[in-house]
């Protein structure tokens, strides 16, 4: 049987702007290889919480220790990359103009700038890798043609693929459905739970019917405050959830 490990623990999280206190204590464990959503009505601090995670904001108090006991709140985000966290925003940051095998090459190399990525000669070897991404990224047809003609849902697995080839520990998802048809948000699941033996996953998502489907684990987040966690059927039938989703 395989050991259970922590791949991240917070204790105590705070984080403040200002006077506002957006996170408030917040403690949070997750074990390797889990796809971990994380829930809450608006302005419940998972987005804040995803950026105290990759370097994006300081943290007030508490500490974030990542594969044991490196402490990452005093790590800037290019060094917490480095050590293995990747984060998929939103808003996609393909490049366009190049192609969806180029877009893989270029994650692959990122430490390098563009023009000499493009020159320096891809091995045998990082090809074989970036065939087997695009094919777990679906996009394997898709290859040679230029990013900026592929669907939504498309240019989103891109992104996700991009990011995979970094090679993170944990993979950090800001609502990956948005904006997605019916049909994508099935192929993404589909993505995650693939993704799942490469990495552990913290998912934000607002989608309750995608988080039902998809979700092995759930936290749920309020005005900064760790609510409650579980399977999602202990979760959404807990009190205290239905009161700040219901307003009972
Ligand atoms: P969620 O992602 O759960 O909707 P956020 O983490 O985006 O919530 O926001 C939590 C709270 O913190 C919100 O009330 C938001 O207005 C506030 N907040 C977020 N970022 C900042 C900031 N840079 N300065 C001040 N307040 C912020």
């Amino acid at each position: 049987k395989m050991e259970r490990e922590n791949v991240l623990q917070c204790n105590d999280v705070v984080v403040r702007f200002g006077g506002f206190v957006a996170i408030n204590h917040f403690s949070f464990s997750i074990e390797r290889g889990e796809l971990h959503f994380l829930i809450g009505p608006n302005g419940a601090g998972k987005t804040t919480f995803l950026d105290v995670l990759c370097g994006k904001t300081k943290t007030t108090e508490g500490d974030v220790l990542f594969k044991g006991k490196d402490d990452l709140t005093k790590y800037k985000e290019f060094e917490i990359v480095r050590k293995g966290i990747g984060r998929k925003f939103q808003a996609p940051s393909i490049f366009p103009n190049l192609t969806v095998y180029e877009n893989l090459e270029i994650a692959m190399k990122q430490d390098k700038r563009i023009w000499s990525i493009l020159l320096a000669k891809t091995t045998k070897q990082q090809n074989d890798e970036i065939v087997k991404q695009l094919e777990l990224i679906g996009l394997s047809e898709q290859r040679d043609l230029q990013a900026r003609i592929l669907s939504h849902g498309q240019k989103q697995w891109l992104e996700i693929g991009m990011v995979m080839m970094q090679k993170p520990d944990l993979l950090l998802l800001d609502e990956p459905i948005a904006g997605m048809t019916e049909e994508e948000e099935e192929k993404t699941g589909e993505l995650l739970l693939k993704l799942k033996q490469q990495c552990t996953m913290i998912v934000v998502e607002h989608d309750m019917d995608f988080v039902r489907k998809f979700a092995e684990k759930v936290t749920v987040m309020h005005e900064g405050k760790w609510l409650c966690d579980g399977p999602m059927e202990k979760v959404q039938s807990n009190e205290k959830v239905m009161e700040v989703y219901l307003g009972r």
